[in-house]
């Protein structure tokens, strides 16, 4: 199927992906609505994506190649040890994922979409109709526009979802993550050697263990050399800001009760070291992102499709968010492709990827339990009780990072950019 005009509401890391798709499967028009005027490039914080995935997001076009990326292999995992300036290491796990800026990550899918798409900031849509002969987006400014097919790339709020699935909304986990990232010479501030612990140079990332938490801290490539990023897992304190309704604090907004619960549980539970890591991140590079859930049966509707966190909201121990939405881009490419109608590709589209969100979402539950709603004695913890536990929250699934990307039978793979 050749020609359409297509709207692509949300212009991050799925509506990029999905704008160069639909331009390159064949689209007359491509418009990306992004409500954001100023620079999406700003949000600066860290995103890993599993080294097999990266490789086949590559080779599908997907994942625009060239983007600067650390290579991540092992992860240790620590737990606070009497005196110790670092903590003991309870367990060294291999972990093959590539680590990205996100500013970075978004300013290679933005440079590889097509010139012809046009990518139009300060555009907020307000609602969205499908019809079965095409859909219209309400923006803000009181237009109505008409589309062949309108995709929500819109995020963990999609106003298309509610379009696709009215009342779907994001459900609260009851805890959150605070985050933060800098350039990796402001640790030069915690002094010498850490004494043969596992120190920042020692490791590509670590988890360590606190009672009701864990704090993930991995190193990111950066605009200007490679930088520290840390995602804190803990329940919020018991008085502040309510983060039962989906939404986040932006970097710089994190004060208050917020900001002395993140301080208490790093200087309580972490080893000092970590908490010095953590403890050098500057007020307005730190955030706090309540952990939600949500799955959709459908990721289809009358000329709407939905895709990356529109479509199901993942928490972030399954490192599989931005793999998701960029295969969410590479199966629609494929089904757009082989499609003689646009029945025919919003079928295919949501066979290809219907169940995913919901087995991600699931897994995900079972490592938000396991590492911060109900954590285990981190104390007794050693390599054979880790593995161990490690597994038994994989619940029979290979691993982290996201589901292989399946071949589709008699399919030809998208060509190369
Ligand atoms: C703490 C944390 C850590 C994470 N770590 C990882 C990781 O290690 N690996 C990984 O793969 N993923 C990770 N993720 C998830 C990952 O960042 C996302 O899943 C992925 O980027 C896909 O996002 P998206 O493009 O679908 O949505 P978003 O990035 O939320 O983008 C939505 C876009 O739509 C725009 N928008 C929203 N509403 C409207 C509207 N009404 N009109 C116009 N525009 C609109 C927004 O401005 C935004 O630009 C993490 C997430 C969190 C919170």
């Amino acid at each position: 199927m050749r020609g359409g005009r297509v709207a692509v509401v949300g212009g991050s890391i799925a509506g990029c992906a999905f704008a160069s798709a639909a331009a390159r499967a064949g689209a007359a028009e491509v418009v990306v609505l992004e409500r954001t005027g100023g620079q999406l490039a700003d949000r600066g914080v860290g995103l890993a994506i599993h080294d097999d995935r990266a490789a086949e997001l590559v080779a599908t076009g997907a994942l625009a190649p060239g983007i600067a990326a650390h290579r991540l292999t092992r992860r240790k995992w620590l737990v606070q040890d009497g005196d110790s300036r670092t903590g003991r290491v309870m367990w060294d796990q291999p972990f093959p994922f590539h680590s990205y800026h996100w500013g970075l990550l978004w300013r290679g899918l933005r440079a590889a979409t097509p010139p012809a798409v046009e990518y139009r900031q300060g555009a907020a849509v307000e609602g969205v109709r499908g019809y079965a002969d095409g859909a219209e987006v309400r923006l803000a400014d009181g237009s109505v526009e008409r589309f062949d097919l309108v995709v929500g790339a819109d995020g963990y709020r999609s106003v298309v979802r509610e379009a696709v699935s009215p009342g779907a909304r994001p459900s609260y986990a009851g805890y959150v993550c605070w985050r933060g990232s800098y350039p990796a010479e402001r640790l030069a501030a915690l002094g010498g050697p850490a004494g043969g612990g596992t120190d920042w140079r020692d490791t590509d990332a670590i988890t360590i263990g606190i009672p009701g938490g864990s704090c993930v801290v991995y190193h990111i490539p950066g605009p200007d050399g490679p930088m520290v990023n840390w995602v804190f897992y803990g329940a919020p304190p018991q008085t502040g800001p309510r983060l039962d309704d989906p939404t986040s604090l932006p970097p710089g907004g994190v004060s208050g009760e917020l900001a002395d619960r993140l301080a208490e549980l790093a200087q309580r539970w972490l080893p000092p070291y970590w908490a010095g890591v953590i403890g050098l991140t500057p007020p307005e590079r730190t955030s706090v992102q309540p952990i939600y859930d949500l799955e959709t049966e459908l990721t289809v509707g009358e000329r709407l499709l939905l895709a990356g966190d529109a479509a199901s909201v993942v928490r972030p121990h399954n490192t599989s968010g931005a793999a998701k939405a960029l295969q969410d881009a590479a199966a629609f490419e494929t089904a757009w492709r082989q499609a003689d109608s646009w029945a025919g590709l919003l079928d295919a589209y949501q066979a290809a990827r219907g169940s995913t969100g919901r087995e991600l979402v699931a897994l995900a539950r079972r490592l938000g339990r396991a590492q911060a709603e109900c954590t285990p004695d981190w104390a007794a913890m050693t390599e054979p009780t880790m593995t161990a536990w490690w597994q038994w929250q994989l619940d029979g699934v290979a691993g982290i990072g996201g589901q292989a990307m399946p071949t589709v039978p008699g399919a030809a793979p998208n060509p190369p950019r």
